[in-house]
């Protein structure tokens, strides 16, 4: 999936060191309509992954929490209320289109105080060592280039008896649910893109990147390689998405 020189861009093998580029034009392009076009390709079912999310995560009043590829800062505006004004959220993402969009948006909503937005990537996250009571990253670990470093940056700013969340599209577990679920991908969301955003080839990325996203088994080895411990994860509608676990002992 991934050597020293060349990597995946959803099917297509690309040089390893354009790959952010390419991934920078996606979200820049997207960024607008990001909220509106999650809502419609997932028939609103994000919002009750990342419900869930947030309900394994077990924040506390006080605690620091790092939400990377936080994006438009669905998870952000969630820790921030449960951490209170005691506690800190850190939304880093890479994309500096998809930072403002996030932060205009909290901020429009009232979240105002608690947290700090960092323009940073995930491979090379730019916080001390075991600093972190709580780390998430939602549909952010498949457009990393190197997701292995990723996970091992995740892990150093991560403290002793904290957790990861790793909520990301995954394999679905039945057969015939996955014959539909490629026919509506491949055919309905690029056309979603195509008229939402003017952007039929973003989408297309954005489908292909799941199908070569690692598996739940595959993707729970990586994170126990980069140092996590007790790592499991949950599937959700049918394995479509899972939500990944592990700790920091
Ligand atoms: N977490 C948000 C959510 O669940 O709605 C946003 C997810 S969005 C599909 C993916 C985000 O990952 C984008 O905002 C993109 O800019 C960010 N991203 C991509 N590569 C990244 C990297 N190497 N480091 C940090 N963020 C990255």
């Amino acid at each position: 999936m991934h050597n020293e020189n060349t990597t995946n861009f959803g099917y297509r093998k690309i040089p390893t060191q354009e790959k952010a580029t390419h991934v920078a034009h996606v979200f820049h392009s997207v960024a607008e309509h990001y909220d509106l076009m999650n809502d419609l390709m997932s028939f609103g079912m994000h919002r009750l992954w990342k419900r869930f999310t947030l309900s394994q995560s077990q924040v506390r009043s006080g605690q620091r929490v790092l939400d990377v590829a936080g994006g438009t800062g669905d998870l952000t505006r969630v820790f921030a209320e449960k951490v209170g004004k005691k506690g800190r959220v850190v939304l880093a993402d890479i994309n500096d289109k998809m930072l403002l969009q996030g932060r205009e948006r909290l901020l429009n909503q009232g979240v105002i105080g608690n947290v700090t937005y960092v323009q940073a990537d995930a491979e090379q996250l730019p916080f001390p060592a075991d600093y972190f009571d709580c780390i998430s990253i939602a549909f952010g670990l498949r457009n990393v280039t190197d997701k292995a470093a990723a996970l091992r940056s995740m892990y150093r700013v991560l403290k002793p008896g904290g957790k990861v969340l790793v909520l990301e599209f995954s394999k679905p577990m039945l057969p015939m649910l996955n014959t539909l679920y490629d026919k509506y991908s491949f055919h309905v969301i690029p056309r979603l893109g195509e008229w939402i955003c003017n952007d039929k080839d973003s989408y297309q990325y954005l489908i292909e990147s799941i199908r070569m996203h690692p598996d739940q088994e595959t993707l729970k080895e990586m994170m126990r390689e980069a140092g996590f411990e007790d790592v499991d994860y949950h599937n959700l509608t049918g394995g479509i998405v899972a939500l990944h676990k592990g700790f920091k002992y």
